[in-house]
């Protein structure tokens, strides 16, 4: 992160016309010094010959000739005085004329004088000709290329171009460390001998080792990349270089290759110390004939120099961060580059509860039962836990009480999922109650299921998501692999809100879309990746192009297999639907029963809605 740019974001936008305006006045009042200054008399026009009548006539006074015209005081015919002037005529013989003349003045000649034409002095000649536009110049220029830098989102100073600019600042006092980073204990070991390296390069020169020059953190987006490098500088109590792959990526080719040699440069003169690309991605995209973009791949191939041409054993060491590895160009990920490759994956359940305790750690809280939690946000990365803790701090203070309470941090992390409650929307009766059939819907389904998650809560109050209600099953505990019936059983979990609308509301209605949008995800996962499908077995038939972001999938496989595809989803589908649909038949009276209390209480829990399904069943 370069400091310079830090300022220019800070400094209140100048106005580009500022120096345009200012070079304008300059003119202005340089031109008052060098044009003769005229007197502030009325001033007659007359010709020459009445000029000459009047030094003839002796009523002249006085003359003062310029370079293109003359001056003349003199008395009018009423005697009275008058300044004229008239332009000049080659007259040889004025000046006799004027020796000549009478005058009324007291001494009897006329007294006459010729400007010395005022030459403006050389310096501000000089300022005026020269240095003026080019000031002017360089200003609309100054002010142009800032405001097309700040539209294209760009920092740094376009002014100079043989070097980057901006400069880049090393950390020395980085106060992470690794136990800010809770879990990923594979990440941290592999890091630790970089670490040691930077502490002890000796120990390992002696035997002669190289390290490796470069380590690239790998892993969805909030797992902590960011973090764990920090931490690496803060342990090894090295410089810290931190540098935004997409801060290199420059509007002039070649700019973002100088930024590069830049720091390296700086970095050399430092070490031992650490440099961290965060999303290198932004400059190590593969390079390919399709599409090229000078500027990155210089600045890539830049990179590439670098890293080869530095020596090892310096104690330089370049971490580097992605969530997109595999975008980035094979030259990169080489022996002798980024030769090390550092997973960092979406914490588990024991994960999360250690990024949990750490985050609550830094705010007041009561005895909090940290395992719910955890087991309420499967598949959270650390970021989103970092702010579940502080979305349940913000809410303590909302309602007052000074410490954090499960119950606080059971509703954050709702709000992380759902969004916020939206209070003021009304919603009909009848609406209402379709909402709570659908809710009520997915929770019997998902009761009547084995192995099933058990249902934790029902609520029909809508969330700023767009969710009118919702139903919230969480795992008893940490599952890694899931079977085929555990995936069955999910669908049909999701066709049991639509399974109830079709079967006590006698309607069809748009709530279910979510629904039908995740079943069928999972059911194509199914035949295309699982290999769970009786027809393809276990044959790929798609592939996941963004493991980290999103995960989106390409077919990989004949157009009429695609359409067999299709079928074979349908068909899974179609028998979670039917078999929800048994499921809410089997039980329309506890259906009714526990819609009639949700209805009333709007929000219910798991144990709540267990408790009536089990006493009708003891009865
Ligand atoms: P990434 O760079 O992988 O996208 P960051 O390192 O920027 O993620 O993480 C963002 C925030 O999430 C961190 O500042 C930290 O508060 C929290 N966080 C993420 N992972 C962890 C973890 N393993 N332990 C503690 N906090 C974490
Ligand atoms: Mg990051
Ligand atoms: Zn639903």
């Amino acid at each position: 992160m370069s400091v310079e740019q830090k300022n220019s974001n800070e400094k209140p936008r100048q106005n580009p016309y500022s120096g345009i305006i200012f070079g304008i006045i300059l003119l202005l009042l340089l031109n008052g010094l060098v044009m003769p200054r005229l007197a502030e008399q009325r001033i007659i026009d007359t010709d020459y010959g009445t000029f000459i009548d009047k030094v003839e006539e002796g009523k002249v006074k006085q003359v003062r000739m310029e370079e293109n015209r003359v001056f003349f005081s003199a008395l009018n015919d009423e005697g009275e005085d008058e300044v004229y002037q008239t332009g000049i005529v080659n007259d040889p013989e004025l000046v006799d004329r004027l020796l000549n003349a009478e005058s009324p003045n007291e001494s009897g000649g006329i007294i006459f004088t010729k400007t010395i034409p005022r030459e403006s002095s050389p310096i501000i000649n000089f300022l005026l000709l020269w240095v003026l536009p080019g000031v002017i110049f360089y200003l609309i220029w100054r002010q142009m290329s800032k405001s097309i830098q700040g539209r294209l989102g760009g920092g740094g100073n376009v002014m100079s171009f043989g070097k980057s600019g901006a400069k880049i600042y090393a950390d020395s006092d980085i106060d992470t460390t690794f136990a800010d980073v809770a879990g990923q204990d594979e990440a941290k070991e592999a890091l630790n001998e970089i670490v040691d390296f930077l502490h002890h390069p000796d120990k390992y020169t002696k035997v002669g080792a190289s390290l490796p020059k470069g380590a690239l953190l790998v892993g969805p987006p909030g797992t902590g990349k960011t973090l764990i490098a920090r931490a690496v500088a803060g342990e090894a109590k090295v410089p810290f270089f931190s540098i935004s792959g997409s801060e290199f990526v420059q509007m002039f080719v070649g700019m973002g290759a100088a930024k590069v040699r830049d720091l390296f440069k700086q970095a050399t003169e430092k070490a031992p110390c650490i440099i961290f690309i965060d999303e290198i991605d932004a400059i190590g995209k593969k390079r390919d004939s399709m599409s090229s973009n000078d500027e990155r791949e210089q600045t890539l191939n830049q990179l590439l120099t670098e890293m080869d041409g530095f020596d090892g054993r310096k104690g330089v060491v370049i971490l580097a961060a992605t969530n997109r590895p595999e975008s980035l160009d094979n030259a990169l990920l080489r022996p002798g580059r980024f030769d090390r490759r550092i997973q960092m994956e979406l914490p588990d359940l024991q994960g999360r509860k250690a990024i949990l305790s750490v985050h609550l750690q830094k705010v007041q809280h009561e005895e909090i039962d940290i395992d719910l939690v955890a087991r309420a946000t499967a598949g959270s990365s650390g970021a989103q836990l970092a702010n579940i803790v502080n979305e349940a701090a913000l809410r303590a203070v909302r309602l007052g009480r000074d410490k954090v309470t499960t119950h606080d941090l059971e509703e954050s992390v709702e709000v992380v999922i759902a969004g916020a409650q939206k209070k003021g929307m009304v919603i009909s009766e009848e609406e209402k109650k379709i909402i709570a059939y659908h809710e009520i819907g997915h929770a019997m389904v998902a009761a009547k299921q084995t192995h099933s998650a058990p249902v934790h809560k029902i609520t029909i109050i809508p969330r700023t998501s767009g969710a009118l209600g919702y139903t919230m099953q969480i795992d008893s505990g940490e599952q890694y692999l899931m079977s085929r019936d555990d995936i069955f059983n999910r669908i049909t979990t999701l066709t049991g809100g639509r399974a109830a609308e079709e079967i006590i509301c006698n309607t069809v209605t748009t709530g279910a879309s979510n629904d039908i949008e995740r079943a069928t995800k999972m059911a194509r996962a199914m035949v295309t990746r699982y290999g769970m499908s009786d027809k393809y077995g276990m044959m790929a038939l798609e592939t996941v192009n963004n493991a980290y972001l999103g995960g989106d999938t390409s077919l990989a496989c004949s157009d009429e297999t695609a359409a067999d595809i299709d079928k074979e989803v349908h068909r899974i589908i179609n028998e979670a639907h039917d078999k929800a649909r048994q499921i809410i038949r089997d039980n329309l009276d506890k259906m009714h029963e526990t819609t009639g209390f949700l209805l009333e209480k709007e929000t219910i829990t798991g144990e709540e809605f267990m408790q009536i399904l089990n006493d009708e069943r003891d009865r």
